[in-house]
């Protein structure tokens, strides 16, 4: 989950894994470390249409997530970070 500084959500305050409730190292605005961002919003075809889903998990619990998958998440070399 994110906090914010305003109700506008320009200054990020704060990052708040969902899963283990860890508080990830945030300065200026900007996550200093590994961070899962979900957000979906569901259409007509699901069970959860006109919802939004958002939360963030922290690296650790992304491993967890990821390793519970049947099918290994596709992985390749990036240069450019953000
Ligand atoms: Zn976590």
């Amino acid at each position: 989950m994110r906090i914010y500084a305003d109700q506008n959500k320009n200054e990020l305050t704060a990052v708040i894994c969902n899963q283990c409730k860890k508080e990830l190292k945030v300065k200026k605005g900007i996550i200093k470390e590994g961070c899962f961002c979900g957000d979906i919003r569901f259409g007509y075809f699901s069970r959860k249409d006109g919802s939004r889903h958002s939360f963030d998990l922290c690296e650790e619990c992304y491993d967890k997530l990821i390793k519970g998958f049947a099918i290994p998440v596709e992985e390749e070399e990036v240069t450019e970070f953000i």
